[in-house]
């Protein structure tokens, strides 16, 4: 039910409320130890916002959050901080996400010193260890930001969600400001520290071929709502809400047999200032009826037997037929 409501206001001196973005509206997910959940949405659709809220980098209008059984929003300071050791962020841009003013070792110091996990010689040896994690060597430890790559300076940002041994880790868009080139050398990283600690991601992306390469599920946003979510394999191969449809109809497929026909979406995503009644997909979808415009179709499992675990919100998913579908074993 995690919700988050921004208030907007209008005039500089006498400020008044002029509305309600919905930025996040009642979500509803999970993500099991070693899993990686993918949010995936246009911009604004509130994935980045889901990201900040699981951590209580910004605080919920309302709904819960779980975390290894504990109540993250009932905590107090002291426990909070303890709950950022257990769960990090690496940001999207890893030019503005790191301080220019600090050494790579003074960056990988900071959490070591506010968790207390280590000092001296051993802070030493777990900055090298760290650096070490993510294809770095020690003496980038003394360089500063400026003196690095793009690719590189993820990679510093991804030692330092390590540092304080995090089990999740919410990663918001990590290589979509990166070459594509460099883009699958840091996604295959991610993937072997995941292996290699047991760690789960929600992998916030806007590129679809990135999240089918990582993530386990995928969960698809459209105006602050989850419309569609399942496993990985199925999303792909036979995708049940008109959006996810139309989001991976831009999809290039490996098989060049099985191309899909271009689903093109008519008008912009409707503001989340006023976001349409009923089904918020109904402006743009091709199959919306009377009832999308009155009755918000709730996220439900398919009545024909979907895959296990799929979950749908759309009033008439078991009548829409989807475009030509991707094969079912598509290499890696
Ligand atoms: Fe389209 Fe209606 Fe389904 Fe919404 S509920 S996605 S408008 S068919
Ligand atoms: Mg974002």
């Amino acid at each position: 039910g995690l919700t988050k409501h921004f208030p907007v206001k209008r005039g500089i001196v006498f400020q008044s409320a002029v509305g309600t973005v919905r930025a996040v509206d009642g979500l509803t997910f999970d993500v099991a130890p070693g899993e990686t959940l993918a949010l995936v949405g246009e911009s604004g659709c509130g994935k980045s916002t889901t990201g900040r809220l699981v951590l209580r980098l910004i605080e919920a209008t309302e709904g819960t959050i779980r975390f290894a059984g504990r109540d993250v929003r009932g905590l107090g300071r002291g426990a909070l901080r303890e709950l950022r050791r257990d769960m990090q962020i690496i940001f999207q841009d890893p030019y503005a996400s790191l301080n220019p003013r600090l050494t790579v070792g003074e960056t990988l110091a900071e959490p070591l010193k506010l968790h207390g996990l280590a000092s001296g010689t051993a802070m030493r040896r777990r900055i090298d260890e760290l650096l070490s994690e993510v294809g770095l060597s020690a003496w980038h430890a003394l360089r500063y930001p400026h003196e690095f790559s793009g690719g590189q300076r993820q990679r510093i940002g991804i030692a330092r969600a390590l540092a304080s041994q995090p089990r999740l880790i919410v990663c918001d868009e990590p290589v979509s400001a990166l070459d594509v080139s460099i883009q699958a050398q840091v996604i295959n990283l991610m993937q072997d520290l995941k292996g290699k600690f047991g760690l789960s991601y929600i992998f916030i992306a806007h590129d679809l071929a990135v999240v089918r390469h990582i993530s386990d599920r995928v969960a698809v946003m459209y105006l602050g709502k989850i419309v569609e979510l399942a496993p990985k394999r199925s999303l792909f191969a036979r995708p049940r809400h008109p959006y996810t449809q139309a989001l991976l109809s831009a999809v290039p497929v490996p098989d060049p047999t099985a191309q899909r026909a271009r689903i093109r979406l008519a008008g912009d995503v409707p503001s989340p200032l006023n976001p349409p009644k009923g089904c918020r997909f109904h402006t743009r979808c091709a199959h919306a009826q009377d009832r999308c415009r009155m009755e918000e179709p709730l996220l439900r499992p398919l009545k024909d037997g979907g895959a296990e675990g799929q979950v749908v919100a759309c009033h008439f998913a078991e009548s829409i037929v989807p475009p030509a579908l991707v094969p079912e074993n598509d290499p890696p």
